[in-house]
C-alpha cells in the first residue's frame, strides 16, 4: 500500500465535515471512472491519487469503474491498461472493479419508467436538427415537434429502438426536462442513441447505447458512491445528474456528493485523450507508451518511478481553479525520488579515444569506487572496481582544439583531472584527413602525483569522466527531450502538430559504458555522471545489448541545455 498523504485539501475538508455531520453512516466510498477510450495520462494520476488516497486515508474503498458507454471508441485494450496503470501507481480496488455495462439493462428499466411518468419521449430528428434546435449559451432552445408524443407512443417506438427496427442515428431518447432552461444541459438531454456496435462486454447484446450523462450519476448511485469526485467541466452537469436521481426517487441523503476539482494542465504536454491518440495513430510518437507520452505507459517506459508521481500529485495539491503546472515541478520530483535510489556509474556518450603514451600498455589499475560517492558507506551499495589502462574514452565534447576564454576542459597542452585518477595532459591531435575532426588524442598523465594533487600546485582543468577503452561496454542512448518547443502547444487555437519537437528524441549509437553498467538488468536506473537518471529500457533491450533511455537529465546540466551552453 502506498504511504499517507502528507497534506490535506478541500475535497478532505468537505469529506471531514460529513463525516462529522454523521452523513453517509460513517462511510467513504470514492471511484476512479475512466472511459476506457484510450490509456490513462498524468492528469488521470491526479485523481486517482485523489480518491483512491482518500479511500485509504479515511479507511473506505474507491471503486475502479469503466463508464464505457460509447464502443465505437473502447476497447479491451484500454481496458487493460488501465488496469495496469492504476496498479502501478500504487493503487488497488480490490473486488471493487465495475462496468457501466453492468447497470445496462437497469438504465434501461429506469429510462422505460421515465417515460412511462412522461419523462422522456423518443425524437425523430437528426443529430443536426437536435443540435440546431438547442439554442446557445444565451438563447433558449426550442421544442422538438415530437415532445409531446403520449407515454404508451413513446414506450412502443423506445421498445423497437432496442428490438433493432429503426437504423442508426434515426430516433433517440431524450429527457423532457426543459428546453428554455438556462443551463444547456437541461434542454432536453440525449440518453439513448442507436448504434449497432460491439461492446467489450455486452458483444452484440444492444444496439441502444446509453449517454454518459445518463449513466454515470447512477452509477455512482448504485454503488453507494459517498464523494463522486470529479473535474470542473462537470460541475454544470450536477444538476442534470441531481434531476435524474429525483425521478428515479434517491433520496437527497442516499445520493453520492458531487465534488468538482480543477483538472491538471502541464506545460509543454498535450493532455486529453483525444489529441493523444492523434499523436499514435498519426505516428507522430511510436505508441501510447512512447517515452515522450505523458501517458502512464509512457512515463512508466522512460523510467518515471510511481513514488515520484505520487509525490507530484501531493505536491500540486487539489484546487477549485484552473491553472498549469510547469513540467518542471514534475521533474523535479522525479530527481527528488531518483537521487538517492540510483546508484552512479559512467557512461561517455560521444567518445574519442586518448592513447596515454606513458602508461604502460597491458597495465590495467582497479579503482575502488563507491555507486555513492556522497555517501561511500551506504549499506549493501558498496563500490566497484573501475579499470584503468593506456587507452581511454572521454566525451568529445570536453576537448576543444581552440578554447575560449575560461574553457575549463581538456584541449592541446592542458590538464585536466581524470576523474578519480590521474591528471592527464593532451600532447597531440589525430585528426580525420578530410574532416578534420579529432579522431584520437595523444596523452600522458602524471604518474609521479599519481591520484593526488601535483606538488608543485599547479593549475589543473576540471574533473572530465572517461572509461576504459577496452574494458568498456556499448550501448545505445535515447535522450528525450519535451514532445513539444512551446509551453501552451494548441493554445489559441493553434493546431498542436506544428510545434511538435523535431529533436525530441536523438539516438546515441555507440556510447561506451563502464563495466558495471553491463551487469544492469531491463528495468533497472542508474545516474550516469555529470548527465543525468538511465533506465534500461526492458523492451528493447537483450542481453549484450543494452537500451538505456535518459529519464531526465540532471539539474544544471538541463539548465545549460536549456542556455544552450
Ligand atoms: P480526456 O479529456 O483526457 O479524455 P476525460 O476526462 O475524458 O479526459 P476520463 O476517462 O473520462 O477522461 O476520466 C476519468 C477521470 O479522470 C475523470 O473523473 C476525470 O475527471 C479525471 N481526469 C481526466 N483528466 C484529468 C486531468 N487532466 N486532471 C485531473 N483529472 C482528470
Ligand atoms: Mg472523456
Amino acid at each position: 500500500m502506498t504511504e499517507p498523504r502528507k497534506s490535506t485539501n478541500f475535497v478532505r475538508q468537505i469529506i471531514d465535515e460529513d463525516l462529522a455531520a454523521g452523513k453517509n453512516g460513517g462511510r467513504v466510498v470514492t471511484r476512479f471512472p475512466p472511459e476506457p477510450n484510450g490509456y490513462l495520462h498524468i492528469g488521470h494520476a491526479k485523481s486517482i491519487c485523489l480518491n483512491f488516497g482518500i479511500a485509504r486515508d479515511y479507511g473506505g474503498r474507491c471503486h475502479l469503474r469503466f463508464d464505457d458507454t460509447n464502443p465505437s471508441k473502447e476497447s479491451p485494450e484500454y481496458v487493460r491498461s488501465i488496469q495496469e496503470d492504476v496498479r502501478w501507481l500504487g493503487f488497488d480496488w480490490g473486488e471493487h472493479l465495475y462496468h457501466a455495462a453492468d447497470y445496462f439493462d437497469r438504465l434501461y428499466e429506469w429510462a422505460e419508467k421515465l417515460i412511462r411518468d412522461g419523462k422522456a419521449y423518443v425524437d425523430e430528428q437528426s443529430a443536426d436538427d437536435i443540435r440546431e434546435t438547442r439554442g446557445t449559451l444565451t438563447a433558449g432552445g426550442s421544442e422538438s415537434p415530437h415532445r409531446n408524443r403520449p407515454p404508451a407512443e413513446n414506450l412502443d417506438l423506445f421498445r423497437r429502438m432496442r428490438a433493432g427496427e429503426f437504423p442508426d442515428g434515426s430516433r433517440v431518447l431524450r429527457a423532457k426536462i426543459d428546453m428554455a432552461s438556462p443551463n444547456i444541459n437541461l434542454r432536453d438531454p440525449v440518453m439513448y442513441r442507436i448504434r449497432r456496435e460491439s461492446h467489450h462486454r455486452t458483444s452484440d447484446r444492444w444496439c441502444l447505447y446509453p449517454m454518459y450523462d445518463w449513466a454515470h450519476g447512477q452509477s455512482d448511485a448504485l454503488e453507494g458512491i459517498t464523494h463522486s469526485i470529479c473535474t470542473l467541466e462537470f460541475e454544470v452537469h450536477r444538476p442534470l445528474y441531481d434531476w435524474f436521481l429525483d425521478q428515479l426517487g434517491f433520496a437527497p441523503d442516499a445520493r453520492p456528493r458531487q465534488i468538482e476539482f480543477a483538472r491538471l494542465n502541464l506545460t509543454y504536454t498535450v493532455m486529453s485523450k483525444r489529441l493523444l491518440n492523434a499523436l499514435v495513430q498519426e505516428q507522430r510518437v511510436e505508441g501510447w507508451d512512447d517515452p515522450r507520452m505523458p501517458t502512464l505507459a509512457g512515463l512508466r517506459r522512460r523510467g518515471y518511478t510511481p513514488e515520484s508521481i505520487r509525490e507530484f500529485a501531493d505536491r500540486i495539491g487539489v484546487a477549485k481553479a484552473d491553472s498549469t503546472v510547469d513540467v518542471a515541478l514534475l521533474e523535479d520530483c522525479l530527481r527528488d525520488d531518483l537521487n538517492p535510489k540510483c546508484r552512479r556509474m559512467t557512461c561517455v556518450h560521444r567518445p574519442l579515444r586518448v592513447v596515454i603514451e606513458n602508461y604502460a600498455e597491458g597495465k590495467v589499475e582497479e579503482i575502488e569506487t563507491p555507486f555513492f560517492p556522497d555517501d561511500p558507506g551506504r549499506e549493501g551499495m558498496g563500490f566497484r572496481k573501475v579499470p584503468f589502462s593506456r587507452e581511454l574514452f572521454i566525451e568529445r565534447d570536453d576537448f576543444v582544439e581552440v578554447p575560449p576564454k575560461k574553457f575549463t576542459r581538456l584541449s592541446p597542452g592542458k590538464e585536466v583531472r581524470l576523474r578519480k585518477a590521474y591528471v592527464l595532459k593532451c600532447i597531440g591531435v589525430v585528426k580525420d584527413e578530410k574532416t578534420g575532426e579529432p579522431t584520437e588524442l595523444r596523452c600522458t598523465v602524471d604518474l609521479d602525483a599519481g591520484f593526488d594533487s601535483p606538488k608543485d600546485g599547479r593549475k589543473i582543468g576540471n574533473a572530465i569522466h572517461w572509461v576504459s577503452a577496452a574494458e568498456s561496454v556499448p550501448v545505445t542512448l535515447r535522450l528525450y527531450d519535451r514532445l513539444f518547443t512551446v509551453p501552451h502547444p494548441g493554445a489559441g487555437g493553434q493546431d498542436f502538430r506544428t510545434v511538435l519537437n523535431p529533436a525530441s528524441l536523438e539516438v546515441v549509437e555507440g556510447a561506451r559504458a563502464e563495466p558495471a553498467v553491463g551487469e544492469l538488468r531491463p528495468g533497472e536506473r542508474c545516474q550516469f555522471e555529470r548527465r543525468g537518471f538511465y533506465y534500461v529500457d526492458p523492451k528493447d533491450s537483450a542481453p549484450g545489448k543494452l537500451v538505456l533511455h535518459r529519464i531526465v537529465p540532471l539539474r544544471d546540466s538541463w539548465a545549460k541545455i536549456a542556455k544552450g551552453q
